[in-house]
């Protein structure tokens, strides 16, 4: 579904993405785990758009991404993306948050979209924060908010940019759990985050980002297991 090739990467003379071949097919799960700094971010934000590639392809659904303002729109709303920071906008309601990218992007009526986006509320577990504003939301809360947000759009891929990270310790389940279930609709995900009990438990396979390079990738439990690379050993036997 979402393919890369030889995509390359750089901000200025930082070399931050390196021939990176990586493919997700139809409703797999994949995390990609990594130090800080090792280009994760950045490779999300290229899938999606929000920054160009230098060379190599990206496709999605078979088709190399568009670079046109109109067709970018569309491509954000197909890649549902969520960040570490929620990124919700601050001045509108939780459910004008789930609705006003429908209406806008996907082109639904008002009475629609908010049927839509309350049943993804519910979903999430925030139903009954609709009428709140994000600020008197928990930081779990306002996470869940901000992937209903993307499932609104009915897009055709989620990617998670280490969505609990800023999150306090009780919240994280709270979200994770979300995610999980999701995993188990079908959905397919691109995930970056330190939680390793959810790569093992959610991930089909695992990818290991280090200085701009997809090192190794496998299976969990081999990878967990028994990683092949010196800088993946390194690296679990920190975090593990
Ligand atoms: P973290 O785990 O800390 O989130 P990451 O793996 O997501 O790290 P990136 O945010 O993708 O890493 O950054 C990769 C490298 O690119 C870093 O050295 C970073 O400083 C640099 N970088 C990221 N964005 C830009 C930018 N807009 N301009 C210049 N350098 C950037
Ligand atoms: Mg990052």
């Amino acid at each position: 579904l979402v393919e890369l090739e030889k995509v390359n990467k750089r901000f200025g003379d930082l070399h931050v993405l390196k021939n990176i071949d990586l493919a997700v097919f139809a409703g797999e799960v994949v995390v990609i785990i990594g130090p800080s700094g090792s280009g994760k971010s950045t490779l999300c934000r290229t899938i999606n758009g929000l920054e160009a590639h230098d060379s190599g392809t990206i496709c999605m659904a078979g088709k190399p991404l568009p670079t046109d303002g109109r067709n970018l729109a569309r491509l954000r709303a197909d890649v549902g993306m969520v960040f570490q920071s929620f990124n919700l906008f601050a001045h509108k309601t939780v459910l004008e948050n789930v609705t006003l990218g429908q209406i806008r992007v996907r082109r639904r009526k008002r009475a629609e979209a908010e049927r839509r986006g309350m049943a993804l509320l519910d979903r999430v577990g925030v139903a009954e924060q609709a009428g709140k504003y994000p600020a008197q939301l928990s930081g779990g809360q306002q996470q869940r908010v901000s992937i209903a947000r993307a499932l609104a759009m009915d897009p055709k891929v989620m990617l998670f940019d280490e969505p609990t990270s800023a999150l306090d310790p009780e919240m994280i389940n709270e979200v994770l759990g979300v995610m999980t279930a999701l995993a188990g609709t079908g959905m397919t995900m691109l995930v970056v985050t330190h939680e390793m009990g959810f790569a093992r438990r959610a991930a089909d396979r695992v990818a290991f980002m280090a200085d701009g390079e997809i090192v190794e990738s496998g299976a969990p439990e081999r990878f967990f297991d028994s990683p092949t690379s010196e800088r993946a050993r390194d690296f679990l036997s920190k975090v593990l």
